[in-house]
């Protein structure tokens, strides 16, 4: 049988993690690197020549003696966790199959519940910045799916207490996946649809869907759109043309249901945001915990009174 690609990567492994940010300082030095590749420079008088204060655990600049901190400004700001707390966080969460819940975050951190279940959307809330900044290119399938609500009654379209998501995926010439991207919005509308497509996908990109009123109002903002009727003898060519997109869809909402249980709805573009993430770094196992520590230091911070609100959506 042939090898799965990304279940036989190469990942990074706990000893060498433990080598590589095993203490506070290695983690710091790490941070320091990140925000400062060149060495420190001031944010107001681009100087480069500083001091650290002996009292407090802070960069003053030598010339106009402005004050900052190494988390300024990064989403470990305000957070009271060590930072090797927050590096094995990071490597948990890009490590695992199929992500972790807060409450095995917990455990394995050894944090209470509230600090773990921060910690996780504070990471969440970076995968899904990181990720949308990248709009999606060449051709892209774009379906309407909803998620989460009571199991029971009305399935799909209008069932109530679910939640609207736009699913979309950029394949290859060859048919195969290579972004994928899932958009909470208020409802099928086609302003809505269009404002979502202004902002995710590149000018001139191919759509196909399956014809969803709403999806046609994107041949007005100049893009390309083919509709693929789900009927009659056409079904099979649709089921073929939409196969990887029903397949991540499934694969999103056994997620939630597996690892997560029961998702608030507030957050629920957090928690496609990382499966998106996870998804579109799928071949590059070994790189994502560098990335993820990279993007939470260049992300801003996130008071838990923002992390508490309903989630911007796209
Ligand atoms: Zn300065």
């Amino acid at each position: 049988m042939p090898k799965n690609q990304s279940q036989f990567q190469k990942g990074l492994s706990l000893p060498e993690f433990l080598r590589n940010y095993g203490t506070e300082e290695q983690c710091k030095q790490a941070v320091f690197k990140l925000k400062w590749k060149d060495g420190f420079i001031c944010s107001e008088c681009g100087s480069t020549s500083y001091c650290e204060l002996k009292a407090r655990p802070v960069y003053q600049c030598n010339r106009c003696h402005f004050q900052t901190t190494l988390l300024a400004k990064t989403i470990f700001e305000y957070s009271k966790l060590p930072l090797t707390t927050w590096f094995l966080g990071i490597y948990l969460v890009t490590q695992s199959k199929n992500s972790i819940s807060a409450l095995s975050l917990k455990r394995h951190l050894g944090v209470s519940y509230n600090a773990a279940w921060r910690l996780k959307h504070k990471l969440m809330q970076v995968m899904k910045e990181e990720d949308d900044k990248q709009p999606l290119e060449h051709a892209v399938q774009l379906d309407d799916c909803y998620v989460g609500g009571k199991q029971k009654g009305k399935r799909g379209r209008g069932a109530k207490g679910k939640t609207s998501v736009v699913a979309a995926v950029s394949i290859d010439e060859n048919q195969h996946p290579v972004h994928m991207r899932l958009s909470v919005v208020s409802g099928f509308k086609k302003q809505e649809i269009k404002k979502w497509a202004v902002a995710h996908l590149k000018q001139g990109v191919h759509i196909i869907s399956d014809g969803l009123a709403c999806f046609k109002g994107l041949e007005t903002a100049s893009f390309k759109h083919e509709c693929t009727v789900k009927m009659g003898q056409e079904l099979e060519s649709y089921e073929a043309t939409f196969q990887w997109l029903d397949t991540m869809i499934g694969n999103v909402k056994n997620s939630i249901r597996g690892t997560f249980h029961a998702i608030r709805r507030e957050h629920v573009p957090r928690y496609l945001g990382e499966f998106c993430f996870r998804f579109n770094h799928r071949f590059k196992l070994d790189e994502l915990f560098n990335k993820l520590v990279s993007s939470a230091t260049k992300s801003p911070p996130m008071p838990y009174r923002l992390l508490k609100l309903a989630e911007a959506r796209w």
